[in-house]
């Protein structure tokens, strides 16, 4: 053991590679810790083409930018050989602590990744104290290596979704592989039409993958979404996930309570009361609110109640049950708001319902659900919150395939 031995086991340095000196340059704020690595005189390093061992051409100084040691920034010197390969000429070997064009050491941008995952990149850019460009370059070479390795040849099942980019009017498309439990994220792509789906199709090929193995594609009921899978997986059984009849239904009675509210006044909390998630009973409160709308705002109740029934349907336990309870909701729902103008944002969300019934009722057949890219929406938004938006689509992409998608290790060098 000697005194660079620690420094020596923390970079992963091998024989021919040693530390031969450090000096702390104390005339800098931050000090500096310098770390100098040289090879043995004499030796040999593999082509990086085809891994032959040659004799070095010449040598050329560079510095990486490695993790701080205490408060100190630290950073490693080396002379890298030019090999010279009988096959590949003059090549610049590889380093173990670095990746080639790299001004970081493997091991900074490994710290760079673990917290570009919790914070937004100026805030771990700042810790790192580098500039956020050189961190986003950082995150967009191990992103991208990740996704490159990817492959979709056993693909079967595909939930999809669209998520805000924080423009207005600006979506990205994200799909999941259903039947990976975590970082089930495997293609992101702007956009929420169907050429979002002609994407992933061309995409799908370009990992392996045979878009008539496709046996099952979650969504919502969009016509751009189900005419895309349609034309481009045309073997995929259409599910409608029962999250997105609810917020179809969310978004009618909301439209409701809105008009209605300028004509008569609401209890406080209506706005709240109304969108709450139909997952479980009224509460005490909720039902005496829903009495006082039967008074003051008759639209937005029976808007309301209808939505409440979504509850009824969802907890039937079999697809027979589904079917016969979802067909008297549509028929006794259509009674309560016929004719009426004011409630035509109810009776447009039942049409489209009754429109993909079928689609809806699969639901029951299989456990499939994008409750899990539900759920990871979520994240996605908190971090484009976080962040105050990103620069542009591919930014935002990039951080969904970080947050969801199978990153594999960052660690290798090649
Ligand atoms: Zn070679």
């Amino acid at each position: 053991m000697n005194e660079y031995d620690i420094i020596s086991l923390g970079l992963g340095i091998q024989p021919p590679w040693r530390i031969v000196g450090q000096v702390l340059d104390t005339s800098r704020n931050p000090h500096e810790l310098r770390i100098k690595i040289k090879a043995d005189r004499g030796s040999k390093y593999p082509c990086p083409v085809c891994g032959k061992m040659c004799k070095a051409h010449d040598f050329q100084e560079k510095t990486w930018r490695h993790l701080n040691f205490f408060q100190h920034h630290c950073y490693i010197t080396a002379k890298v050989p030019r090999i010279r390969c009988l096959e590949h000429g003059i090549k610049t070997a590889k380093v173990p602590w670095a990746r080639k064009g790299s001004r970081f050491t493997l091991l900074f941008e490994q710290a760079a990744m673990v917290l570009v995952k919790e914070m937004p990149v100026m805030a771990a850019a700042r810790i790192m104290s580098i500039t956020d460009k050189s961190l986003w370059r950082i995150v967009f070479h191990h992103v991208e290596k990740a996704m490159s390795n990817l492959d979709l040849s056993y693909l079967r099942g595909i939930s999809l979704d669209e998520t805000s980019s924080g423009k207005r009017h600006q979506y990205v498309t994200v799909f999941i592989d259903l039947d990976r439990g975590r970082r089930s994220v495997i293609f992101a792509v702007p956009g929420k039409d169907k050429e979002c789906i002609k994407a992933f199709n061309a995409y799908l090929k370009e990992k392996g993958g045979c878009p008539d193995n496709i046996a099952v594609a979650v969504c919502d009921m969009s016509k751009a979404f189900i005419s895309g899978i349609k034309e481009e997986f045309p073997a995929a059984e259409i599910v409608v996930d029962w999250f997105h009849v609810v917020k179809l239904f969310n978004g009618a009675v909301d439209e409701v309570r809105r008009k209605e509210s300028k004509k008569s006044s609401m209890p406080r909390g209506t706005r709240w009361a109304v969108l709450k998630k139909a997952d479980g009973p009224l509460t005490e409160h909720q039902q005496e609110l829903l009495s006082q709308l039967e008074e003051y705002a008759k639209n937005t109740a029976t808007a309301w109640r209808i939505k409440e029934m979504l509850r009824w349907i969802n907890e039937a336990s079999t697809s027979q049950g589904a079917a016969w309870r979802l067909t008297n909701f549509l028929n006794y729902a259509s009674r309560l708001i016929k004719d009426n103008p004011d409630l035509k944002p109810v009776k447009k969300a039942l049409n489209t319902v009754r429109k993909h019934k079928d689609r809806i009722l699969s639901r029951w057949g299989n456990d499939y659900s994008n409750a899990l890219l539900e759920g990871m929406n979520g994240l996605f938004q908190a971090a484009r919150a976080r962040a105050r938006g990103y620069r542009n689509a591919q930014t935002f992409i990039t951080m969904i395939y970080l947050i969801g998608a199978p990153m594999g290790h960052f660690l290798k060098s090649t």
